[in-house]
């Protein structure tokens, strides 16, 4: 599918075509998490060989919309601490906090060319209620060390020309990078730390196999391993199926305008900080190096949403931001993002060296750089009750397939919710 990244991209690969007969660690997916997984287990020695079903950056990784955020979507410090007890709570938020930080710390590492700008994130609220609701979460992130501000309705309106808001929160360790350009730099990453990447392969069987693993590929390639990660995200094809099934696939549509004026640019991101706000049905926005604007959104009715969709944002974008020129979509695209019931990411034991890593919620290019390295660490034979995210046994979600109408259901619910919080 054609997107802003496939036409601005700046890195190529050269995917390895020679499969390896035998590898420590066979990784399935080639997207942020298993690519990143990858980086570190390869850096610490270990023979890796990705396997992915299509290209590099065929799912998620390269359809999102490049926003680094480091924290939970839609689960508050308070919220995780509830959940999972306030030390292994503070364990995740630590993780989760640093996880915009660990983006940026690779791209400077490696030198990937990924137009990445750690600018800050911008996530304004709605209604005197929601400010109150910022300032409190402000300070949570605060108490756990993080450089996480309140800014009055004034400040905001002075970094995004919009008037309609009562405050916001500023993460300055959030930013933006170019999703496809640094989902390929990993990729290379992995190469040069010896590791081998591998394109059109797709994983149909994962086998117990002599005290490891067999890979058996729909090539029919096949290909033993000590240990395995699955990191396929939403898909459900071939070894993907019981971990896919285990999330709620969101189709999410973004839109990519033409370059906008500077003066705009000026009044609606003097700092280039890209924006998300509290809304149920949230409304974004970025800027890529040529100053597009990008944005997104979510369809209540699947019939016709593609181009729907590609009109209905660039609506938004024109009315929300106050443009006397409406803007145009140069592009529209669309991908699936993975959600857990918790907003939580998961880790799956699925047998003795075979792991998977799922559920980054709309937050997976900050949370796989933490997701893909504590794979790593329990590939390396690290004990779980160590790692910062609890291993869980895979339970598929029953009635999968009817999510994506319960999805569907509360988009239309998000929608009236927001009509009448004002
Ligand atoms: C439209 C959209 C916008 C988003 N915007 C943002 C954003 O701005 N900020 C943010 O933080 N997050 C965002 N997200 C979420 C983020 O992109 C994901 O959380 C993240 O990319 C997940 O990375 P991943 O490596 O786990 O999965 P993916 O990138 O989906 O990679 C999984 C890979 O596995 C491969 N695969 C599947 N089955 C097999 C098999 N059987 N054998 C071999 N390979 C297989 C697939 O081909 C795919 O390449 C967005 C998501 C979408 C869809």
């Amino acid at each position: 599918m054609e997107t802003l990244w496939t036409r601005t991209a700046r890195n190529k690969i050269v995917p390895d075509t020679a499969l390896p007969g035998q590898v420590d660690v066979a990784i399935i997916g080639g997207g942020f998490t298993g690519l990143t997984a990858a980086r570190e287990l390869a850096g610490a020695g270990r023979s890796v060989a990705v396997l992915e079903a299509s290209h590099i950056g065929a799912g998620a990784s390269g359809m999102n919309a490049g926003f680094v955020v480091p924290n939970f979507a839609k689960a508050d410090p308070i919220a995780v601490r509830n959940k999972l007890g306030s030390e292994r709570g503070d364990i995740l938020l630590r993780l989760v906090g640093d996880a915009a930080n660990a983006v940026y710390r690779t791209v400077e590492e490696d030198g990937i060319v990924c137009d990445a700008r750690q600018t800050g994130w911008l996530n304004p609220a709605f209604g005197a209620a929601g400010a109150e609701m910022l300032k409190a979460r402000a300070a949570m992130w605060r108490d756990l060390g993080r450089p996480v501000t309140f800014l009055s309705a004034d400040e905001v309106r002075e970094q995004t020309g919009m008037d309609i808001y009562s405050g916001a929160l500023l993460d300055a360790e959030g930013g933006t990078i170019h999703p496809l350009d640094y989902v390929r730099g990993l990729a290379i990453s992995v190469q040069s730390r010896g590791g081998t990447v591998h394109e059109g392969q797709r994983v149909d069987e994962v086998q117990r196999d002599n005290g490891g693993w067999r890979l058996i590929m729909r090539s029919g390639a096949t290909m033993r391993a000590g240990k395995v990660l699955l990191c396929t995200n939403a898909f459900t094809t071939g070894a993907a199926n019981k971990m896919g099934r285990s999330v709620v696939p969101l189709r999410v549509y973004q839109i990519a305008t033409t370059p906008t004026d500077p003066a705009i640019v000026q009044r609606i991101a003097p700092d280039a900080r890209p924006v998300g706000d509290t809304r149920q049905n949230l409304f974004t926005y970025r800027l890529d190096r040529d100053n597009r604007l990008i944005s997104g959104g979510m369809a209540a009715i699947p019939l016709g949403a593609f181009a729907r969709l590609g009109r209905s944002v660039a609506e938004r974008l024109s009315t929300e931001l106050g443009l006397a020129e409406p803007v145009r979509p140069e592009v529209v695209w669309t991908g699936t993002a993975a959600m857990t019931p918790d907003f939580l990411p998961r880790i799956y034991q699925m047998g003795d060296g075979y792991f998977g890593g799922i559920g980054c919620n709309g937050r997976g290019v900050a949370m796989t750089a933490q997701l893909g390295r504590v794979l790593a660490r329990a590939a390396i034979g690290e004990a779980p009750e160590s790692l910062p995210i609890p291993l869980r046994t895979l339970r598929p979600l029953p009635f999968h397939s009817f999510t994506p109408i319960v999805a569907s259901a509360a988009l239309l619910q998000a929608r009236l919710k927001d009509r009448f919080s004002k």
